[in-house]
């Protein structure tokens, strides 16, 4: 197992994650197995409970994790499936550390930062690295990604770990890409010197960068690439220009023009191969059509539901269509919002606040027969405003919220949970599609897997006023309604669980790829 470990100089927010999704791309483009580990600096066990308005989205995995959204870069970018063990927090490091502690394992010592917490840190790298997460592998290299910038206090005991782990590899075994902002001055000139401090930062805790990755407005001209590889100790060819692209999925390509996969496989001792082209291809396609799509949400922070952004711009780009999003905040939501629109979706959520311009948001597109998409909270909400509108109860509502007629109603093994982290239906089950429906017609099959999040569902109770009404359940679990739908509506579906954290450029959702289809449709008058 190659390493190829990834820091971050100067500031967060570089898109650290991008490049080092990108760098793996470049890598699996020559036929390189490639898997990833992102390590979060922070003492959370995992992102499960931290705000996303402050973080971003909570991403899940496969199993169930509740992950960074660079964990979601990497599944879309290298079309693998990760788990919880490949990101790795201080919490978690700490935790595990603590409890070897109290069963005894280190009897006799005193426990360290050095070397426990770095031994563990080792060991949770290799322990993921070495994982086979089904699909995609077997893995020959493992990209890990340092969250925050070199210099935090946070983030020392792992850089330490990284440290020795380069000493105890062989050289080609290992390779460290630093990723740093180069600053325009007032005349525009291109700025070395923040980087020239934290490589010097890096090299202060014995690590030397054998390759910088300067982040910038414009691309890198030869004599700032001159300028860092003389202060920096490393030949121009390992200064790698990555400008701001349009297209995150784009970067890829940016990178393969600076010749960054040959600089990294000559440092990794493998000989030169040349790239296929598919992710070329997938991400280059022309747009011949243009769809504007309405999310109605209650933070107007686009990172909260990246990976909707992403599903919405995968299946775009495999009908040739461009989609723009019109941010509609839902607790001012009014229907003439939608006139711009040529489709609607509702996404996940928590918490009361919005709830009823989401409900008015999916009466006008049920009643005005506009393409619909609503995702966990969004198909709650369609539940709810169905029964209010043809079931005759009109405070239905979902017991997350207080009073009203619960159409909606706590998950029967969520009852009496008290702990809030890692304990929602969380994770990818199996769903059981209806042959003759929307969403047969979509996903050709009929056993699926799909990821969940969440601790509410229809009540069961009234699965049968609901289809009497014409609400049609089209994936079922059991007795757990998965997708709805309308028939005769234009498309009108919405799902339980969340299609868009298994959506790639190179296989988009089905439920997305129906609706921008639907909305592209809808625009055309076809
Ligand atoms: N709050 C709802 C639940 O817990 C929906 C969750 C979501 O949208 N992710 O069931």
């Amino acid at each position: 197992m190659k390493y190829i470990f990834i820091t971050g100089g100067v500031m967060s927010g570089l898109g650290k994650g991008i490049t080092a999704a990108s760098i793996g791309r470049i890598l699996k483009n020559r036929g390189y197995g490639v898997t990833a580990v992102k390590i979060d600096p922070y003492l959370n066990i995992d992102a499960g409970t931290m705000n996303p308005a402050q973080h971003g989205e909570v991403f899940v995995l496969k199993d169930g994790g509740e992950v960074d959204l660079d964990l979601g870069n990497y599944e879309r970018f290298l079309d693998i499936d990760l788990t919880s063990s490949h990101n790795i927090t201080t919490g978690k490091v700490y935790r595990s550390v603590i409890d070897k502690e109290r069963r005894g394992d280190y009897l006799g010592q005193t426990v360290q930062i050095i070397p426990h917490i770095t031994d563990e840190i080792k060991e949770a790298i290799r322990i993921a690295a070495e994982s086979d997460p089904g699909e995609g592998g077997p893995f020959e290299m493992c990209l890990v990604e340092v969250g925050g910038t070199v210099g935090d206090i946070e983030s020392m005991p792992f850089l330490e770990a990284v440290r020795q782990m380069r000493g105890e590899l062989p050289r080609s075994e290992t390779v460290l890409v630093h990723v740093t902002l180069i600053p325009e001055d007032t005349m525009g000139d291109m700025k070395t010197k923040p980087t020239q401090h934290s490589v010097r930062n890096l090299r202060e805790l014995g690590l030397n960068a054998d390759i910088i990755v300067g982040r910038s407005g414009m691309p890198i001209g030869a004599h700032t690439k001159k300028k860092i590889s003389a202060f920096c100790d490393l030949p121009e060819r390992a200064v790698i220009s990555a400008a701001t692209a349009p297209d995150t999925y784009k970067v890829p390509l940016e990178l393969e023009k600076e010749g960054l996969a040959d600089v990294l496989t000559e440092h990794l001792g493998l000989a030169h191969r040349d790239a296929s082209d598919e992710w070329y291809q997938i991400v280059s396609r022309e747009y011949t059509s243009r769809i504007k799509v309405g999310i109605v949400s209650k933070y107007g922070i686009e990172d909260v539901y990246l990976s909707i952004k992403e599903a919405l711009k995968h299946a775009g780009r495999s009908l040739a269509t461009e989609v723009s999003i019109i941010w509609l905040d839902a607790e001012k939501f009014e229907p003439h919002h939608l006139d711009d629109c040529d489709g609607v979706l509702v996404p996940g959520g928590f918490g009361i606040r919005g709830i009823e311009g989401k409900i008015a948001a999916i009466h006008a597109a049920r009643t005005k027969g506009i393409p619909f998409l609503g995702l966990c909270l969004g198909f709650q909400m369609a539940v709810a405003e169905y029964a209010r509108d043809l079931l005759g109860i009109p405070d239905a509502t979902s017991k997350e919220f207080g009073e009203g007629t619960h159409v909606i109603t706590i998950l029967p093994e969520q009852e009496g949970v008290t702990d809030l982290g890692g304990t929602m239906r969380l994770g990818e089950y199996p769903i059981t599609v209806r042959k003759g429906t929307l969403a047969w017609a979509l996903y050709g099959r009929e056993q699926i897997s799909e990821r969940h999040r969440h601790r509410y569902e229809v009540d069961p109770d009234y699965i049968p006023q609901l289809e009497a009404a014409g609400l049609v359940f089209s994936g079922t679990w059991n007795n757990r309604m998965e997708i709805c739908e309308i028939p005769g509506h234009p498309f009108f579906l919405a799902t339980q669980f969340h299609p868009e954290f298994r959506s790639r450029p190179t296989r988009p959702a089905p439920p997305f790829l129906g609706f921008v289809d639907a909305c592209r449709k809808q625009r055309k008058g076809v």
